[in-house]
């Protein structure tokens, strides 16, 4: 993989591009590509962003969403569209398994592949150019750095402003995360100053939601939530009849598996849930518990130090005999 500044000169000279992010995007992965999709027009490139599968209906609101392509059930055009690619940037995900049933698409199509990422350990020979740095914020910080390092200040409008900044206050748990860096600050700062406005953005994302998800994580929180004092570790195991029951959709348990990491002492939690096609795992820690390892050791996942996820395909019970194995065989570390 070479520097991403390699292709800081051929930005001016219009192109087929494709946007593309990981599986089910959360908001870093739909606003740094928006907000690339936002700056990128305005050169004159032909820009498609496709997502590899659905997306959360509180992702909506941003500017350019309603282009978006879902590659599961638009295969045909998004096919063509990949085909005819001469740039494709990958962002908010280090290896090609994470865009699913795209990945083979990806492998086999001849355009320049571009990684923009912040996972721990990106498969780089995967890529053509490409920037990977696990101590940034956000994919969407990275793009903003990608944008001021390549001379474009002036091109940061509202639009790519309101996406970017989706994607950093998520990432950092509104600015919470130790990834906050005084850069992440001077950024907001900027995108202030070119008319960001914040507050309904919080809004968009976070008092958007049905009844159901709170009947839901009710639910979950009384009858599904599992403490290991122990282990200073929580469990939440969901079987895919409570997400038919409460009418679960795409994005809805985004956050769940913060409360039992905000019990007092708790310093890993887990959300495991079963999806049906997979069971889909998710791991936060606090302080010197490296889920990332975890994640990669038990679950065939990865992602950050202090939040990772992964899938699994044996039935649900087994993959929860497989999480309270890991924290007998992670004992001390999670006592320390
Ligand atoms: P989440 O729990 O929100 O799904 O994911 C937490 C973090 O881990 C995110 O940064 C996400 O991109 C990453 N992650 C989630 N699932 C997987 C996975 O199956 N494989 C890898 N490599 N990373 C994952
Ligand atoms: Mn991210």
């Amino acid at each position: 993989m070479k520097p991403i500044s390699e292709i800081y000169h051929l930005l001016e000279k219009p192109k087929q591009v494709v946007i593309t992010f990981h599986q089910k995007p959360d908001a870093d992965a739909m606003g740094s590509a928006l907000g690339l999709y936002q700056f990128l027009i305005q050169f004159g490139h032909v820009v498609t962003v496709i997502s590899p599968t659905n997306w959360a209906a509180f992702l909506n609101w941003m500017p350019g969403s309603k282009t978006v392509l879902d590659f599961e059930t638009q295969m045909e055009k998004a096919n063509s569209i990949l085909q005819k690619a001469e740039w494709i940037f990958c962002l908010d995900f280090n290896v090609l398994n994470r865009t699913k049933k795209m990945e083979p698409v990806l492998q086999s199509v001849s355009a320049i592949k571009i990684l923009i990422d912040h996972h721990e350990q990106p498969q780089t020979d995967a890529f053509n150019y490409g920037i990977s740095n696990a101590n940034k914020s956000s994919t969407a910080e990275m793009v903003y750095d990608f944008i001021i390092a390549a001379g474009y200040a002036e091109k940061i409008n509202e639009a790519v402003a309101e996406c970017l900044y989706a994607g950093v206050m998520t990432d950092t748990g509104s600015f919470r995360f130790s990834s906050t860096s005084s850069s992440v600050h001077r950024m907001i700062a900027e995108l202030k100053d070119r008319g960001l406005q914040h507050s309904q953005i919080h809004e968009n994302l976070f008092d958007n939601f049905l009844e159901t998800r709170f009947r839901f994580f009710g639910n979950i929180l009384l009858n599904r939530m599992e403490i290991f004092y122990e282990y200073n570790a929580a469990l939440i195991a969901i079987p895919q009849a409570d997400l038919i029951r409460y009418n679960v959709k795409t994005g809805d348990t985004e956050g769940l598996v913060n409360f039992p990491l905000s019990i007092k002492g708790i310093k890993l939690a887990a959300v495991i849930i079963d999806r049906g096609d997979e069971r889909k795992s998710s791991f936060r820690s606090k302080g010197g518990f490296d889920v990332n390892t975890f994640a990669r050791k038990y679950f065939n996942g990865g992602g950050h130090f202090n939040a990772a996820g992964g899938r699994n395909n044996e039935p649900l019970e087994e993959v929860v005999k497989k999480f309270k194995i890991a924290i007998k065989e992670n004992k001390e570390q999670l006592n320390s």
